[in-house]
């Protein structure tokens, strides 16, 4: 199943652009809060599955929000592709690089965002979201623990990132609008090969990255695993799993986004995310 969230109430997706609000056809049983049904995963997965209303909500991409709104943390790993690893200069280490995105620079799958300062850079990468609290969880576990896939960036501001003696990863990357997420929540049943998505970004016709999740040097279920050892994962927690090569900043020369700029950012079977960008420097 899709799970999308249009004007902050939980769909059943349906088509493109149709959906069935939750609230409505559950008869008030789940409310419409996305975070009702993940808080509620498996009652609600068996509710949906067999869910027999028709479609009576019509949206545009505009009107849908991150599909999952505000968890309660956001996990976001730092070095996971091996190429990736290589042009930021980072060795892979033994436990996966993490730090946070903060919850309130998520946006949905048709945004506009503000550039803080010339050096904003893009980062393409799938995103977890947690269905069932996973706490100590092994690896033949952990997909079970997992709701759905959806598509993120992981915008970065280089200059603050980078300027110190060490990185700053949480704050750089978290200003309003950082995190574009949707354009809805993908359960893994959905998908031939969850562990296997064509994943890239693009602006225009020109990819800035293009690349397979199989090539994560963590999988999902390794991230579970390494993450729930030290921090149970609560329904609705987010973990961004890193992004392939190709960012801006290891370019020669450097390149970032500018005022004018609509990137496209797609996952196979999970959909496409429209960023547009305004200020501070716009496009020649
Ligand atoms: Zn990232």
């Amino acid at each position: 199943m899709r799970l999308g969230n249009a004007g902050g109430r939980l769909l059943l997706v349906r088509g493109e652009d149709r959906g069935i609000d939750v609230a409505v056809a559950s008869g008030g049983r789940f409310g419409p809060d996305p975070h009702d049904a993940l808080d509620r995963w498996a009652e609600f997965a068996a509710w949906a599955a067999a869910c027999t209303a028709e479609p009576d909500v019509t949206f545009t991409p505009a009107e849908l929000g991150p599909p999952v709104p505000r968890p309660a943390q956001v996990f976001a790993i730092g070095i996971n592709y091996r190429e990736h690893a290589d042009e930021a200069g980072y060795p892979p280490a033994s436990m996966p690089v993490t730090f946070t995105k903060f919850p309130t620079c998520l946006t949905g799958p048709d945004a506009v965002v503000e550039l803080p300062t010339p050096t904003v850079d893009w980062e393409v990468e799938l995103v977890v979201a947690i269905g069932l609290r996973a706490e100590r969880v092994g690896r033949a576990d952990a997909w079970a623990h997992v709701a759905g896939l959806t598509v993120g960036q992981d915008l970065s501001e280089r200059t603050s990132q980078l300027e110190g003696t060490r990185p700053q990863f949480s704050l750089a990357k978290s200003y309003p609008g950082f995190g574009p997420t949707g354009p809805w929540l993908v359960t893994p049943d959905e998908l031939d090969d969850p562990a296997d998505l064509a994943i890239s970004c693009s602006l225009g016709d020109e990819v800035l990255q293009e690349s397979r999740t199989s090539r994560m040097i963590y999988d999902i279920p390794e991230l579970i695993a390494r993450l729930s050892a030290v921090c149970p994962l609560l329904p609705g927690d987010l973990i961004f799993t890193g992004t392939p090569s190709g960012i801006g900043n290891a370019r020669t020369p450097k390149r970032f986004l500018v005022g004018g700029d609509v990137l496209t950012t797609t996952i196979e079977g999970l959909g496409s995310l429209r960023t547009r960008f305004t200020g501070p420097r716009e496009a020649a």
